[in-house]
């Protein structure tokens, strides 16, 4: 039987309503709406794309919803200066600076700049005091993607305390806050990364198995226990013809996509694990939406908590 999707698109736009009543009492208390300050460094198409789709959500909320450009060749310490400015904007209540930065600011600009951020408008929760607060179990603004998915998992009520978890990745902005996340609500959790030894027999005694890789369709069926529920962060987009016929059967939705358009969008599982998971995220409409969602309600939370 094909695993239940997890429609995190449906679940985002639930989520956008029930925000509907904070932002319009903030907005009468304060006399303004809630605002977000977006610093997109650079054009990378795919940055233009994620910071649109932020920007929209939040206005279509009834946020302020603010782009600040900095240009591609814009050194580390004009970018700081910006986020500076951010912080002493007392009508802007969250920033996000978009990642990936220019290569030309550095090697550790993003860690830089993600220091920079006032804590208490954070957005993204990448500040040290906001993944200490996390750690600690006494979290305020946490990392948007992993919210989305623990939002997910709750709201699908898919039992958590006493289940065997298992995060594919631990990068700072998915895995690692998505592990602590599922161990604070009683999961034991085993994060696995390029370094783990017979990867897919640990995958497969979990109950649930989040994917957060950045590889097209790494989690094969080995990976996955019957009935597990599967957490597909990944964003990829297929090019190579070689990998199209990897994933997708001939006369496929997916590779009929891709034959017409030279590229299709797909996740870190594999399309053959919705035969053996119990419950699957689409890639799109899983994951994506809800990180948005998240976006918006860290916006409002952390200008609430300013208030
Ligand atoms: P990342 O920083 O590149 O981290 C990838 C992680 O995967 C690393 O921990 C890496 O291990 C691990 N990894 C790579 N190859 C592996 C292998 N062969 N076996 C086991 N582990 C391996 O990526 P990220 O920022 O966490 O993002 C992960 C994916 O999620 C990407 O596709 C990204 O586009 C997507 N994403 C989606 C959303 C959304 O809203 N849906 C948001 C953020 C990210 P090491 O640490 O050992 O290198």
């Amino acid at each position: 039987m094909p695993a239940r999707r997890l429609d995190g698109a449906a679940l985002a736009a639930r989520i956008r309503t029930e925000l509907g009543p904070r932002v319009a009492a903030f907005t009468a208390a304060r006399g303004r709406p809630p605002a977000l300050g977006v610093v997109l460094a650079g054009q990378r198409p795919e940055s233009e794309i994620y910071v649109r789709n932020k920007l929209k959500a939040v206005a279509e909320a009834g946020c302020r919803a603010d782009l600040i450009r900095i240009d591609e060749q814009a050194s580390l310490h004009e970018a700081l200066a910006t986020v500076e400015r951010l912080n002493a904007d007392a009508t802007l209540d969250a920033i996000l600076v978009q990642s990936p930065l220019p290569p030309g600011m550095g090697e550790d600009a993003e860690q830089r700049l993600f220091d920079a951020i006032d804590p208490a408008k954070d957005v993204d929760g990448f500040h040290p005091d906001n993944v200490g607060r996390l750690v600690q179990n006494r979290p305020h603004l946490v990392a948007c993607t992993p919210l989305g998915c623990i939002e997910l998992l709750e709201r699908e009520q898919i039992p958590l305390r006493g289940k065997q978890a298992v995060v594919i990745g631990r990068s700072d902005i998915v895995g690692k806050p998505m592990a602590l996340l599922l161990l604070h609500r009683d999961a034991t959790v085993t994060v696995c990364h390029s370094r783990t030894v017979d990867l897919p027999r640990l995958a497969a005694t979990a109950d649930v198995l989040v994917a957060a890789v950045g590889r097209p369709g790494f989690v094969t069926a080995e990976f996955v226990k019957p009935g597990a529920t599967v957490i597909d962060v990944g964003i990829n987009v297929v090019t190579e013809q070689a990998d199209a016929r990897r994933l997708f059967p001939p006369g496929s939705a997916k590779r009929r996509a891709f034959e017409q358009k030279g590229s299709v969008l797909v996740g870190d599982v594999h399309p053959e694990v919705e035969e053996i998971a119990g419950a699957l995220t689409p890639v799109p409409g899983g994951v994506g939406p809800l990180t948005i969602a998240m976006v918006l309600r860290n916006t409002i939370t952390a200008a609430e908590a300013r208030s």
